[in-house]
């Protein structure tokens, strides 16, 4: 029998702080700006110069550490962590290295239906590094200072997960963990959520750890998938026949689907980092932990369960409403400002808004429907005004333009008919018309009943209260 493997991973995630300014300067970190416009002498390293810590990175850091549960520091240090490279001009990056500002902290996650706990090790402020540009220039490399000095904090997961779906799972829950909470813009095409996966493999069984190789800079859900599993098949089938794995840094090619070695640990820098003699040591007081736990928004799991109870929706709505606070934020406005039921703001929101939301591109943020008009159209559906589906009509033109859903059924002239006399009049008409049904009906041909339904409704130009055609038609049929 050939041997069983178990796999063994731990994320490193970077997740860009949203704040206005960098971490230790006051330049802007707006993305998308000219090369080079915003990077000041703090940023470039200029001799000379003092960095200044940034109060809002450190909160965020503080609001993070408390959504895990994690110890924060109550004193943390930054230090420089020695390297050279083109896009770091000042020939260090400053990081946190022995006394991080958030300590051991976990995360639940879920995978088909089993839930799990992530052990967080730590998580830590440091800035970004510049960007070097090398497809702008033939033969050349460009370099972007823009990103210099941009706050990050590194979360460092505990080797907790056993399967790529386990990692995927995880970096998901961080991932809008840290937009719930306002921190960071999760915007991975930009770069601002990232992830290095370290992979192992082990004989199953076996206490000890394999020895891993760590993927670098994987912004894609999808990616960080592919490129474990490659990792996990190519360390196995190393070993299997007769190799070792080497502890090195790898690098994922989407295109061809497959990691390769960037530099083994023999080469790996050695990082002399010491304690930046330019920056004072963080302390962090109960005051100013009392004041950010007090403003700790409602976390995804707590808001998840929170919806299945007090608007008793299933599974699967809850977990799209959920998704963003922003989402979660308008359906709760819909459902306050309608007063209809729940489940019917929650189809709406999941489907023809989020469905059209979608085609266009658009987040909740963006909507050009917004709570109080589509609380407005749910109004008239629920008062019998028009029908389910004149409201997709109306839905359709509120999304096109600014009107609200009663100037549209006025203008339309959409207005349900629920005048009995009117909608008997057609039925008596569409029965004289149609006796060759009528007999196939009368004979025991049920389905034909769908029939007239579909004749009242096209002649009303589906104006008709159903409920009344329904019972009006079956009465006359009889
Ligand atoms: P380094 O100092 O080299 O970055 P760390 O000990 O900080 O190493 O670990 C970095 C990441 O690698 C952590 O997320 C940790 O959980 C993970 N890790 C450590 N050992 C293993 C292993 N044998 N297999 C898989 N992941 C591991
Ligand atoms: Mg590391």
């Amino acid at each position: 029998m050939s041997q069983q493997w178990e796999t063994v991973i731990g994320l490193e995630i970077h997740a860009q702080l949203a704040t206005k300014s960098k971490i230790f300067s006051a330049a802007s970190t707006a993305y998308g700006a000219e090369p080079n416009t915003q990077a000041c002498a703090v940023d470039l390293g200029l001799p000379g110069v003092l960095p200044v810590l940034n109060k809002e990175a450190v909160r965020m850091a503080v609001i993070f550490g408390m959504a895990i549960e994690a110890h924060i520091a109550p004193y943390s240090v930054f230090a420089r962590k020695n390297y050279f490279y083109p896009d770091l001009p000042k020939g260090y990056q400053i990081s946190q290295m022995e006394l991080p500002i958030v300590g051991v902290g976990h995360l639940e996650i879920e995978v088909d239906g089993i839930a799990k706990r992530i052990g967080i090790t730590r998580a830590h402020l440091e800035e970004d590094a510049g960007k070097s540009l090398h497809e702008d220039f033939h033969g050349l490399t460009g370099i972007d200072l823009n990103r210099a000095g941009t706050p990050l904090l590194e979360i460092v997961s505990e080797p907790d997960m056993r399967s790529a779906k386990e990692a995927v799972a995880y970096m998901r829950k961080l991932h809008e963990l840290v937009r719930y909470l306002g921190i960071c813009d999760g915007n991975m095409q930009e770069g601002s959520f990232r992830c290095d996966a370290n992979v192992s493999v082990r004989p199953k069984g076996q206490k000890e750890f394999g020895t891993r190789a760590e993927i670098k800079n994987i912004n894609s859900f999808k990616f960080i998938e592919k490129a474990i599993n490659y990792e996990i098949e190519r360390q196995i089938d190393l070993i299997e026949s007769g190799g070792t794995v080497v502890q090195e840094t790898r690098l994922y090619d989407s295109v061809k689907d497959e990691t390769r070695s960037m530099r083994s640990k023999e080469e790996a820098n050695d990082y002399r980092y010491f304690p930046d003699p330019d920056l004072l040591p963080v302390f962090i007081d109960d005051a100013f932990k009392a004041q950010i736990k007090a403003e700790l928004p409602e976390l995804p799991d707590a808001k998840k369960q929170r919806f299945k109870d007090q608007y008793a929706l299933d599974e699967e709505s809850t977990t799209v409403l959920t998704s963003s606070r922003q989402l979660a934020d308008y359906f709760e406005a819909v459902v306050k400002e309608s007063a209809c039921e729940a489940k019917i703001c929650a189809n709406w929101v999941t489907g023809d808004l989020s469905a059209a939301l979608n085609k266009s591109g658009l987040e909740i943020t963006g909507s050009p429907v917004n709570h109080q008009r589509l609380a407005g159209l749910l109004v008239r559906i629920a008062d019998n005004t028009i029908s389910g589906k004149i409201a997709k009509q109306v839905f359709e033109e509120m999304w096109q333009g600014t009107a609200t859903a009663d100037e549209i059924i006025e203008a339309k002239g959409l207005k349900q008919i629920t005048d009995t006399g009117a909608i008997e009049a057609i039925i008596d008409k569409i029965i004289a018309d149609n006796q060759d049904q009528v007999e196939q009906y009368r004979s025991g041909k049920d389905k034909v009943f769908g029939f007239f339904v579909g004749q009242v409704m096209k002649e009303m130009q589906g104006k008709a209260n159903p409920g009344e055609v329904n019972k009006m038609l079956k009465d006359k049929l009889k």
